[in-house]
């Protein structure tokens, strides 16, 4: 039996530990309860805190309701549900051959993080960071977004990154940022494709990715008649560049650099090719490790 706990909703499986030494599938079952009657989370006010409509959430009926979801398996073995396979198998890889093996490392973890890094990478499936350059758990303080985008320092939006480097360099007081861009970005095909002419056609990624809008501009005064999928990469590589001058925007991280308690690096990572490429603050390549 494991369970666990997120804002009041239970998750519970009750065949996940006994999974390795068992081959034949049981049934197996998670619930999760939303409790819009009795208890409903109460944080902030005395009513459910989810931005989804209330008519979504809350029975008009004000009961009590359960949505279960059942994992079946058939005779055969299949699962019914290869995601809950999927991340119950990958759960009990890591407990047993990592959680369960660095017990010093992981109770280390367990009263509070210090991490030397801080690492912002695109959200592509391709780039995790902590698989490509075999970050440890504890080492790097990570925010992914479209495009590995850090933007310059405004409290009026983009809060959700500023907080990441305020919280990494203040409280965490990292000794490093980096940000690491990457081939075949989707995101900075976006940025050199979009006509940004008063029309758009995403909800909200024309308007994130043109953080990089000096990186395209530059690349498109400079290249002009090579090929768009060149062009692309050279934009990767100078929305980095665009990056660590916004990080330069925000007082704390200039203050860091200015004690030399803080470094800014840049990097990017070819899945293609296999390289990857670092380098400091005065944009010169420091390093460049190809495998
Ligand atoms: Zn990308």
């Amino acid at each position: 039996m494991a369970t666990a706990s997120i804002n009041g909703c239970c998750l519970t499986s009750s065949t996940v530990t006994s999974a390795l030494r068992r081959p034949a599938l049981r049934r197996t079952s998670i619930v999760a309860t939303l409790d819009s009657s009795a208890s409903p989370p109460t944080l902030i006010r005395n009513q459910p805190v989810f931005a989804a409509p209330a008519h979504l959430l809350n029975p008009s009926n004000g009961r009590k309701e359960t949505f279960e979801i059942k994992a079946t398996s058939t005779d055969n073995g299949v699962p019914s549900d290869p995601s809950y396979e999927r991340f119950k198998e990958g759960f009990v890889y890591f407990k047993t051959e990592k959680y369960e093996k660095n017990p010093d490392l992981y109770g280390e973890l367990a009263k509070g993080q210090s991490p030397r890094y801080m690492i912002v990478a695109c959200s592509d499936s391709r780039v995790c960071p902590s698989h490509v350059l075999d970050i440890q758990p504890g080492e790097a303080f990570v925010v992914r977004n479209v495009a590995n985008m850090v933007p310059p320092f405004d409290q009026s939006k983009y809060a959700g990154t500023g907080s990441a480097v305020e919280y990494a360099v203040l409280h965490l007081k990292v000794k490093e940022i980096i940000v690491i861009g990457h081939s075949a970005c989707g995101g900075i095909k976006g940025l050199m494709s979009f006509p940004y002419d008063g029309t758009t056609s995403t909800d909200f990624i024309e308007d994130w990715v043109k953080i990089g809008m000096p990186a395209r501009n530059k690349v498109k005064a400079q290249n002009r008649g090579e090929p768009v999928r060149l062009q692309c990469t050279y934009c990767e590589k100078e929305a980095v560049v665009v990056s660590i001058g916004n990080l330069l925007t925000y007082p704390f991280v200039r203050q860091g650099l200015a004690n030399k308690t803080l470094t800014l690096r840049g990097g990017y990572y070819d899945f293609i090719k296999g390289q990857f490429d670092l380098w400091t603050l005065d944009y010169n390549f420091a390093s460049s490790i190809s495998v």
